[in-house]
Protein backbone atom coordinates (compact mmCIF):
# COMPACT_ATOMS: atom_id res chain seq x y z
CA UNK A 1 0.00 0.00 0.00
CA UNK A 2 1.41 3.53 -0.95
CA UNK A 3 2.46 5.34 1.77
CA UNK A 4 -0.14 8.23 3.04
CA UNK A 5 0.94 11.49 1.19
CA UNK A 6 2.20 14.61 4.27
CA UNK A 7 -0.73 16.52 4.58
CA UNK A 8 -0.38 20.52 5.97
CA UNK A 9 -2.66 22.88 7.34
CA UNK A 10 -2.07 26.29 9.62
CA UNK A 11 -4.22 25.18 12.17
CA UNK A 12 -4.57 20.91 13.23
CA UNK A 13 -7.20 20.31 15.96
CA UNK A 14 -6.86 17.13 17.81
CA UNK A 15 -10.32 15.45 19.12
CA UNK A 16 -13.68 16.05 17.43
CA UNK A 17 -16.45 15.94 20.41
CA UNK A 18 -18.15 18.74 21.78
CA UNK A 19 -14.51 21.09 21.84
CA UNK A 20 -13.04 20.04 18.42
CA UNK A 21 -16.57 21.08 16.73
CA UNK A 22 -16.57 24.36 19.17
CA UNK A 23 -12.47 25.08 17.92
CA UNK A 24 -14.19 24.13 14.21
CA UNK A 25 -17.54 26.50 14.37
CA UNK A 26 -15.09 29.73 15.00
CA UNK A 27 -11.96 28.61 12.65
CA UNK A 28 -14.81 27.75 9.83
CA UNK A 29 -16.10 31.45 10.73
CA UNK A 30 -12.74 33.03 10.09
CA UNK A 31 -13.46 31.29 6.66
CA UNK A 32 -16.65 32.63 5.96
CA UNK A 33 -15.34 35.88 7.07
CA UNK A 34 -12.39 35.60 4.05
CA UNK A 35 -14.87 34.97 1.76
CA UNK A 36 -17.83 37.65 2.38
CA UNK A 37 -14.41 40.20 2.53
CA UNK A 38 -14.95 40.62 5.79
CA UNK A 39 -11.37 39.75 6.77
CA UNK A 40 -8.36 38.92 5.89
CA UNK A 41 -7.03 35.43 4.84
CA UNK A 42 -8.56 32.66 7.41
CA UNK A 43 -6.09 29.60 8.45
CA UNK A 44 -6.43 26.59 6.89
CA UNK A 45 -7.64 23.86 9.06
CA UNK A 46 -8.41 19.94 9.54
CA UNK A 47 -9.70 18.16 12.40
CA UNK A 48 -8.49 14.68 13.82
CA UNK A 49 -10.93 12.48 15.36
CA UNK A 50 -10.19 8.74 16.22
CA UNK A 51 -14.28 7.71 17.13
CA UNK A 52 -15.19 6.20 14.30
CA UNK A 53 -18.44 8.35 14.33
CA UNK A 54 -19.51 11.60 15.15
CA UNK A 55 -20.54 12.78 19.08
CA UNK A 56 -17.26 12.24 21.24
CA UNK A 57 -17.73 10.84 24.90
CA UNK A 58 -21.52 11.11 24.12
CA UNK A 59 -21.41 8.33 22.08
CA UNK A 60 -20.28 6.13 24.66
CA UNK A 61 -22.35 6.91 27.84
CA UNK A 62 -25.40 4.78 29.02
CA UNK A 63 -28.61 5.44 27.68
CA UNK A 64 -30.35 6.59 30.94
CA UNK A 65 -27.88 9.14 31.30
CA UNK A 66 -29.50 12.90 31.37
CA UNK A 67 -27.69 16.24 30.61
CA UNK A 68 -27.32 18.63 34.09
CA UNK A 69 -29.43 21.60 32.21
CA UNK A 70 -32.29 21.50 29.84
CA UNK A 71 -31.62 21.85 25.60
CA UNK A 72 -31.70 25.63 25.65
CA UNK A 73 -28.66 25.61 28.09
CA UNK A 74 -26.82 22.83 26.31
CA UNK A 75 -25.72 24.36 23.32
CA UNK A 76 -22.80 24.86 21.02
CA UNK A 77 -21.94 28.65 19.84
CA UNK A 78 -23.97 29.30 16.74
CA UNK A 79 -26.42 26.43 16.70
CA UNK A 80 -28.65 25.85 19.60
CA UNK A 81 -29.60 22.52 20.84
CA UNK A 82 -32.89 21.71 19.48
CA UNK A 83 -35.92 20.86 22.53
CA UNK A 84 -35.89 17.86 24.20
CA UNK A 85 -39.31 15.87 23.57
CA UNK A 86 -38.76 13.31 26.16
CA UNK A 87 -39.25 15.56 29.41
CA UNK A 88 -36.68 16.70 31.49
CA UNK A 89 -33.26 17.14 30.48
CA UNK A 90 -32.13 15.51 27.23
CA UNK A 91 -30.94 12.32 27.22
CA UNK A 92 -26.81 11.31 26.08
CA UNK A 93 -28.50 10.17 22.93
CA UNK A 94 -30.02 13.32 22.04
CA UNK A 95 -26.40 15.30 22.53
CA UNK A 96 -24.67 12.84 20.40
CA UNK A 97 -27.54 13.43 17.59
CA UNK A 98 -27.04 17.45 17.92
CA UNK A 99 -23.15 17.04 17.45
CA UNK A 100 -24.18 15.20 14.69
CA UNK A 101 -26.00 17.78 12.76
CA UNK A 102 -23.76 20.39 14.25
CA UNK A 103 -20.84 18.83 12.24
CA UNK A 104 -22.95 18.61 8.87
CA UNK A 105 -24.46 22.33 9.12
CA UNK A 106 -20.85 23.79 9.46
CA UNK A 107 -19.52 20.92 6.94
CA UNK A 108 -16.77 20.66 9.27
CA UNK A 109 -13.53 18.92 8.00
CA UNK A 110 -13.31 16.10 10.24
CA UNK A 111 -11.33 13.01 9.21
CA UNK A 112 -12.38 10.16 11.12
CA UNK A 113 -11.31 7.88 12.25
CA UNK A 114 -7.78 8.54 12.41
CA UNK A 115 -5.63 8.21 16.01
CA UNK A 116 -2.62 10.71 16.50
CA UNK A 117 0.58 9.01 17.91
CA UNK A 118 2.60 11.86 18.36
CA UNK A 119 2.86 15.26 17.88
CA UNK A 120 6.88 16.86 17.72
CA UNK A 121 8.19 20.13 17.07
CA UNK A 122 9.21 20.21 13.41
CA UNK A 123 12.48 21.73 11.85
CA UNK A 124 11.69 24.90 11.46
CA UNK A 125 8.90 25.91 13.26
CA UNK A 126 5.23 24.04 13.39
CA UNK A 127 4.18 20.28 14.27
CA UNK A 128 4.87 17.15 12.77
CA UNK A 129 2.08 15.27 13.81
CA UNK A 130 1.98 11.53 13.60
CA UNK A 131 -1.19 9.41 13.07
CA UNK A 132 -2.28 6.05 12.22
CA UNK A 133 -3.40 7.10 8.52
CA UNK A 134 -0.39 9.65 7.81
CA UNK A 135 1.71 12.93 9.26
CA UNK A 136 0.48 16.34 9.22
CA UNK A 137 2.62 19.45 9.50
CA UNK A 138 0.95 22.74 11.05
CA UNK A 139 1.44 25.69 13.00
CA UNK A 140 -0.63 25.10 15.61
CA UNK A 141 -1.92 22.11 17.24
CA UNK A 142 -4.89 22.32 19.37
CA UNK A 143 -5.81 19.69 21.73
CA UNK A 144 -9.38 18.86 22.00
CA UNK A 145 -9.00 14.75 23.22
CA UNK A 146 -11.41 14.89 26.18
CA UNK A 147 -10.22 12.50 29.08
CA UNK A 148 -12.74 9.27 28.30
CA UNK A 149 -9.70 7.10 26.73
CA UNK A 150 -8.26 7.49 30.01
CA UNK A 151 -10.25 5.92 33.08
CA UNK A 152 -8.88 6.53 36.72
CA UNK A 153 -8.80 3.51 38.64
CA UNK A 154 -7.04 4.20 42.47
CA UNK A 155 -4.56 1.31 43.86
CA UNK A 156 -6.42 -0.41 46.90
CA UNK A 157 -4.61 -3.34 48.13
CA UNK A 158 -5.70 -6.99 46.94
CA UNK A 159 -6.97 -5.81 43.91
CA UNK A 160 -5.41 -8.86 41.91
CA UNK A 161 -7.02 -11.69 44.02
CA UNK A 162 -10.52 -10.06 43.67
CA UNK A 163 -12.03 -12.89 41.80
CA UNK A 164 -15.52 -10.71 40.83
CA UNK A 165 -15.95 -8.13 37.99
CA UNK A 166 -14.26 -4.49 37.98
CA UNK A 167 -15.16 -2.16 35.08
CA UNK A 168 -15.07 2.01 35.36
CA UNK A 169 -17.86 4.65 34.53
CA UNK A 170 -16.29 3.81 30.75
CA UNK A 171 -17.37 0.77 30.76
CA UNK A 172 -20.98 0.90 31.99
CA UNK A 173 -24.03 0.92 29.36
CA UNK A 174 -26.54 0.15 31.87
CA UNK A 175 -28.39 -1.93 34.51
CA UNK A 176 -29.26 -4.99 33.09
CA UNK A 177 -26.33 -6.85 33.41
CA UNK A 178 -26.15 -6.75 37.33
CA UNK A 179 -29.49 -7.39 37.90
CA UNK A 180 -29.68 -9.59 40.86
CA UNK A 181 -26.05 -9.20 41.46
CA UNK A 182 -23.72 -7.62 44.37
CA UNK A 183 -22.63 -4.73 42.99
CA UNK A 184 -20.50 -2.12 45.08
CA UNK A 185 -20.09 1.63 43.34
CA UNK A 186 -17.34 3.71 43.82
CA UNK A 187 -17.33 7.57 44.16
CA UNK A 188 -18.94 10.40 45.35
CA UNK A 189 -18.82 12.25 41.96
CA UNK A 190 -22.06 13.14 39.59
CA UNK A 191 -21.16 9.71 37.71
CA UNK A 192 -21.07 7.44 41.04
CA UNK A 193 -24.35 8.85 42.23
CA UNK A 194 -25.97 8.61 38.67
CA UNK A 195 -25.02 4.89 38.28
CA UNK A 196 -25.17 3.68 41.93
CA UNK A 197 -29.14 5.47 41.38
CA UNK A 198 -29.55 4.13 38.15
CA UNK A 199 -28.96 0.50 39.53
CA UNK A 200 -30.23 0.48 42.85
CA UNK A 201 -33.87 -1.00 41.63
CA UNK A 202 -31.81 -3.83 39.85
CA UNK A 203 -29.27 -4.94 41.62
CA UNK A 204 -28.28 -5.14 45.55
CA UNK A 205 -25.92 -1.57 45.67
CA UNK A 206 -23.76 -0.70 47.70
CA UNK A 207 -22.27 2.98 47.27
CA UNK A 208 -18.83 3.92 48.83
CA UNK A 209 -17.33 7.44 48.78
CA UNK A 210 -14.43 8.87 50.61
CA UNK A 211 -16.15 11.47 51.92
CA UNK A 212 -19.85 11.83 52.97
CA UNK A 213 -21.72 12.81 49.55
CA UNK A 214 -22.41 16.35 49.28
CA UNK A 215 -25.36 17.20 47.14
CA UNK A 216 -25.85 20.45 45.56
CA UNK A 217 -28.87 21.94 46.36
CA UNK A 218 -31.43 20.72 44.10
CA UNK A 219 -32.60 23.87 42.49
CA UNK A 220 -29.13 24.52 41.29
CA UNK A 221 -28.46 22.19 37.59
CA UNK A 222 -26.20 22.66 34.63
CA UNK A 223 -27.10 26.63 33.71
CA UNK A 224 -26.78 27.53 37.78
CA UNK A 225 -23.41 25.88 37.64
CA UNK A 226 -22.30 27.86 34.53
CA UNK A 227 -23.41 31.23 35.84
CA UNK A 228 -21.84 30.45 39.57
CA UNK A 229 -18.19 29.48 37.47
CA UNK A 230 -18.59 32.84 35.49
CA UNK A 231 -19.12 35.26 38.13
CA UNK A 232 -16.50 33.60 40.22
CA UNK A 233 -14.50 34.27 36.71
CA UNK A 234 -15.71 37.70 36.10
CA UNK A 235 -14.46 38.48 39.91
CA UNK A 236 -11.24 37.18 39.85
CA UNK A 237 -10.50 38.83 37.13
CA UNK A 238 -11.47 42.09 37.78
CA UNK A 239 -8.85 41.72 41.14
CA UNK A 240 -13.04 41.56 43.28
CA UNK A 241 -13.51 39.07 46.15
CA UNK A 242 -14.73 35.93 44.41
CA UNK A 243 -17.65 34.31 45.22
CA UNK A 244 -18.16 30.41 46.68
CA UNK A 245 -17.19 28.39 43.29
CA UNK A 246 -19.02 25.36 42.16
CA UNK A 247 -16.75 23.14 44.26
CA UNK A 248 -17.52 24.99 47.71
CA UNK A 249 -21.17 24.47 47.13
CA UNK A 250 -20.90 20.41 46.56
CA UNK A 251 -20.18 17.73 44.01
CA UNK A 252 -23.15 15.89 43.41
CA UNK A 253 -25.80 18.41 40.82
CA UNK A 254 -29.52 16.58 42.15
CA UNK A 255 -30.77 15.29 38.45
CA UNK A 256 -34.08 14.22 38.88
CA UNK A 257 -33.00 9.78 38.63
CA UNK A 258 -30.39 10.56 41.76
CA UNK A 259 -33.22 12.53 43.67
CA UNK A 260 -35.63 10.19 43.35
CA UNK A 261 -33.35 7.05 44.75
CA UNK A 262 -31.99 9.01 47.17
CA UNK A 263 -35.21 10.54 48.63
CA UNK A 264 -36.58 6.60 48.54
CA UNK A 265 -33.31 5.96 50.79
CA UNK A 266 -31.66 4.18 48.04
CA UNK A 267 -28.20 6.15 48.40
CA UNK A 268 -26.67 5.40 51.72
CA UNK A 269 -23.24 5.78 51.41
CA UNK A 270 -20.40 4.07 53.45
CA UNK A 271 -17.17 4.97 53.93
CA UNK A 272 -14.25 3.62 51.39
CA UNK A 273 -12.89 0.36 52.01
CA UNK A 274 -9.76 -0.43 52.70
CA UNK A 275 -8.68 -3.86 50.46
CA UNK A 276 -10.29 -6.50 48.47
CA UNK A 277 -10.85 -9.91 50.04
CA UNK A 278 -11.26 -12.53 47.34
CA UNK A 279 -15.05 -12.59 47.67
CA UNK A 280 -15.61 -9.19 48.21
CA UNK A 281 -14.20 -6.25 49.82
CA UNK A 282 -13.59 -5.41 53.49
CA UNK A 283 -13.43 -2.17 55.73
CA UNK A 284 -10.92 -1.55 58.51
CA UNK A 285 -12.78 -2.78 61.01
CA UNK A 286 -12.21 -6.06 59.21
CA UNK A 287 -16.07 -5.81 58.15
CA UNK A 288 -16.26 -7.59 55.11
CA UNK A 289 -18.97 -7.40 52.53
CA UNK A 290 -19.61 -10.18 49.56
CA UNK A 291 -19.30 -8.39 46.45
CA UNK A 292 -19.52 -10.05 42.79
CA UNK A 293 -18.96 -6.21 40.98
CA UNK A 294 -17.26 -3.34 41.54
CA UNK A 295 -17.74 -0.42 39.52
CA UNK A 296 -14.90 2.48 39.64
CA UNK A 297 -16.50 5.60 39.27
CA UNK A 298 -13.23 7.61 40.05
CA UNK A 299 -13.00 9.55 37.00
CA UNK A 300 -10.48 10.33 34.13
CA UNK A 301 -7.68 11.74 33.62
CA UNK A 302 -6.55 14.19 30.48
CA UNK A 303 -5.70 12.04 27.60
CA UNK A 304 -2.27 13.89 26.42
CA UNK A 305 -0.19 10.75 25.86
CA UNK A 306 0.45 11.97 22.11
CA UNK A 307 1.80 15.09 23.18
CA UNK A 308 4.72 13.32 25.11
CA UNK A 309 7.63 13.83 23.01
CA UNK A 310 7.23 18.01 23.52
CA UNK A 311 8.25 17.53 27.26
CA UNK A 312 5.84 19.87 28.25
CA UNK A 313 5.82 21.44 31.93
CA UNK A 314 3.47 20.19 34.41
CA UNK A 315 1.23 21.92 37.20
CA UNK A 316 -0.59 20.05 39.47
CA UNK A 317 -0.46 17.25 36.90
CA UNK A 318 -1.55 19.26 33.85
CA UNK A 319 0.04 20.93 31.14
CA UNK A 320 1.22 24.32 32.58
CA UNK A 321 -1.11 27.20 30.89
CA UNK A 322 -0.37 30.78 30.24
CA UNK A 323 -2.67 32.59 32.85
CA UNK A 324 -3.34 35.23 30.48
CA UNK A 325 -5.16 32.77 28.20
CA UNK A 326 -5.42 29.51 30.23
CA UNK A 327 -5.79 27.40 26.91
CA UNK A 328 -2.69 28.29 25.46
CA UNK A 329 0.44 26.49 26.68
CA UNK A 330 2.53 27.94 28.90
CA UNK A 331 5.66 26.15 27.24
CA UNK A 332 4.41 27.00 23.41
CA UNK A 333 2.34 29.94 22.28
CA UNK A 334 0.94 27.67 19.17
CA UNK A 335 -0.51 25.15 21.06
CA UNK A 336 -3.82 24.64 23.24
CA UNK A 337 -5.58 22.59 25.18
CA UNK A 338 -9.49 22.93 25.23
CA UNK A 339 -12.36 21.37 27.01
CA UNK A 340 -10.17 19.15 29.65
CA UNK A 341 -11.82 21.29 32.80
CA UNK A 342 -11.53 24.41 34.88
CA UNK A 343 -7.65 24.25 34.45
CA UNK A 344 -7.70 25.33 30.91
CA UNK A 345 -11.28 27.41 30.73
CA UNK A 346 -14.15 27.67 33.22
CA UNK A 347 -16.59 25.43 32.73
CA UNK A 348 -14.95 24.26 29.52
CA UNK A 349 -15.65 20.37 29.59
CA UNK A 350 -19.84 21.50 29.78
CA UNK A 351 -21.48 21.96 26.84
CA UNK A 352 -22.84 25.82 27.49
CA UNK A 353 -18.66 26.56 28.60
CA UNK A 354 -16.74 25.35 25.57
CA UNK A 355 -17.81 27.75 23.61
CA UNK A 356 -16.10 31.02 24.86
CA UNK A 357 -12.50 29.17 25.33
CA UNK A 358 -12.79 27.82 21.62
CA UNK A 359 -13.56 31.81 20.68
CA UNK A 360 -10.51 32.56 22.52
CA UNK A 361 -8.13 29.49 21.82
CA UNK A 362 -8.77 29.89 17.79
CA UNK A 363 -8.33 34.21 18.01
CA UNK A 364 -5.40 32.95 19.95
CA UNK A 365 -4.51 30.38 17.15
CA UNK A 366 -5.23 32.69 14.20
CA UNK A 367 -2.69 34.93 15.83
CA UNK A 368 0.09 32.75 16.90
CA UNK A 369 0.43 31.04 12.87
CA UNK A 370 0.30 34.60 11.47
CA UNK A 371 3.62 35.33 13.29
CA UNK A 372 6.56 36.96 11.58
CA UNK A 373 9.44 34.04 13.04
CA UNK A 374 6.54 32.05 14.81
CA UNK A 375 8.46 29.03 15.81
CA UNK A 376 6.44 26.19 17.91
CA UNK A 377 9.07 26.26 20.94
P1 LIG B 1 -14.74 14.06 24.16
O1 LIG B 1 -16.21 14.20 24.06
O2 LIG B 1 -14.17 12.92 24.93
O3 LIG B 1 -14.15 14.04 22.67
C1 LIG B 1 -12.77 13.89 22.45
C2 LIG B 1 -12.57 13.27 21.08
O4 LIG B 1 -11.16 13.20 20.87
C3 LIG B 1 -13.12 11.85 21.01
O5 LIG B 1 -13.95 11.70 19.88
C4 LIG B 1 -11.85 10.98 20.89
O6 LIG B 1 -12.01 9.88 20.05
C5 LIG B 1 -10.85 11.95 20.27
N1 LIG B 1 -9.47 11.59 20.60
C6 LIG B 1 -8.94 11.26 21.81
N2 LIG B 1 -7.63 10.96 21.68
C7 LIG B 1 -7.33 11.10 20.36
C8 LIG B 1 -6.15 10.93 19.57
N3 LIG B 1 -4.98 10.56 20.14
N4 LIG B 1 -6.21 11.15 18.25
C9 LIG B 1 -7.38 11.53 17.65
N5 LIG B 1 -8.53 11.72 18.35
C10 LIG B 1 -8.50 11.51 19.68
N6 LIG B 1 -21.28 18.02 30.20
C11 LIG B 1 -22.30 18.91 30.04
O7 LIG B 1 -22.12 19.96 29.44
N7 LIG B 1 -23.53 18.65 30.58
C12 LIG B 1 -23.80 17.49 31.24
O8 LIG B 1 -24.91 17.30 31.69
C13 LIG B 1 -22.75 16.52 31.40
N8 LIG B 1 -22.95 15.35 32.04
C14 LIG B 1 -21.93 14.44 32.15
C15 LIG B 1 -22.14 13.24 32.81
C16 LIG B 1 -21.12 12.29 32.93
C17 LIG B 1 -21.35 11.02 33.65
C18 LIG B 1 -19.85 12.56 32.36
C19 LIG B 1 -18.73 11.56 32.44
C20 LIG B 1 -19.64 13.78 31.73
C21 LIG B 1 -20.66 14.72 31.62
N9 LIG B 1 -20.45 15.94 31.00
C22 LIG B 1 -21.47 16.85 30.86
C23 LIG B 1 -19.11 16.32 30.52
C24 LIG B 1 -18.97 16.12 29.03
O9 LIG B 1 -19.62 14.95 28.60
C25 LIG B 1 -17.50 16.01 28.68
O10 LIG B 1 -16.80 16.98 29.37
C26 LIG B 1 -17.35 16.24 27.20
O11 LIG B 1 -17.82 15.13 26.46
C27 LIG B 1 -15.92 16.53 26.83
O12 LIG B 1 -15.92 16.90 25.48
P2 LIG B 1 -14.55 16.91 24.68
O13 LIG B 1 -14.88 17.29 23.29
O14 LIG B 1 -13.56 17.69 25.43
O15 LIG B 1 -14.06 15.37 24.77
Amino acid sequence: MPAAPLQDVDVLVIGGGQAGLAAGYYLNRLRRDEASGRSGPAPSFAILDANPETGGAWQHYWSSLELFSPAAYSSLPGYPMPGWEGGGNPSADHVAQYLRTYEGRYKLPVHRPVRVASVRAATGGGYLTDTDRGQWTSRVVINATGSWSRPYVPLVPGSNRFTGQQLHTADYRGPEPYAGRNVVVVGGGNSGAQIAADLAQAAAVTWVTRHPPRYLPDDVDGRALFDIATRRVRALAAGEPAPAGVADLGDIVAVPAVRKARDAGLLRARPMFSRFVPDGVQWEDREQLDADVVIWCTGFRPDLQHLQALDLTTRNGVPATDPALPTRSADSPALFFLGYGDWCGPSSATLIGVGAAARDTVSAAQMAQMAPGFTAR
